[in-house]
């Protein structure tokens, strides 16, 4: 008779910013809509929304906007940057899973396609800086993979198909939340293994596949 196989690896959750740890919606529009208008390209919150989460010269083409993506990127940095630019909130439920991923004896980890040092200041912004372990900027959809990988990442969240093409290839479980502008069936067809409506759902399923004894994730299927 064989013993059962006993596999644990440690649990590492990785987690998108943008609409799944991070509402900065607002900021993004903004930021976007005076620096295509400075590039002579008048746009709508409306029009861009759709294409929001994607490198900044995608959502420029995504909208119709032929305009130099160095021009760009420099001016929606500076009026993303500016102090009365809209403030980065917390996504609900958000502070609760990073705290569940500690609580069952495990490490958080946030990559992003957003600027690295946007990534901290947002993280900063929504209070969550103390419960991130590593956070990782510049990458976006299956580049994100790198990073997951580089982390031993188990599970990664996150509210864009790409990040499910990203979880897929770091071989980490992929759960899609809907926050943000893609729904259950866009996340499912792009692969994700489970689709949550929020993180606090999220937190709700993570005690149940983490092994009793410590930092051990239960075999999925
Ligand atoms: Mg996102």
């Amino acid at each position: 008779m064989t013993a059962p196989l006993n596999v644990t690896v440690p649990l590492v959750v990785g987690f998108d910013l943008d609409l799944t740890l991070v509402d900065s919606h607002e900021r993004i529009i903004s930021a976007y809509i005076r620096a295509l208008g400075d590039l002579g390209v008048q746009v709508s919150a409306e029009e861009l929304t759709p294409h929001l989460g994607m490198p900044l010269s995608d959502t420029a083409v995504a909208v119709g906007a032929a305009v130099d993506a160095d021009a760009l990127v420099l001016r929606y940095r500076h009026y993303y940057d500016e102090p009365d630019a809209p403030r980065t909130l917390e996504m609900p439920g958000a502070l609760e899973a990073l705290r569940c991923v500690r609580a069952a004896g495990g490490r958080t980890v946030v990559v992003s396609a957003k600027f690295t040092p946007a990534v901290h200041k947002a993280l900063a912004e929504a209070g969550l800086t103390d419960l991130v372990d590593a956070a990782y900027g510049e990458l976006f959809a299956r580049d994100k993979a790198t990073a997951l990988l580089s982390e031993g990442t188990t599970i990664y969240v996150g509210d864009h198909p790409g990040d499910m093409a990203a979880a897929h290839a770091a071989g980490a479980y992929a759960v899609g939340v809907t926050t943000g502008a893609n729904d259950e069936a866009a996340l499912l067809a792009a692969g994700a293994d489970l689709t949550v409506a929020d993180l606090d759902a999220f937190t709700a399923w993570l005690p149940a596949h983490v092994g009793m004894s410590g930092p051990a994730l239960r075999l999925w299927a």
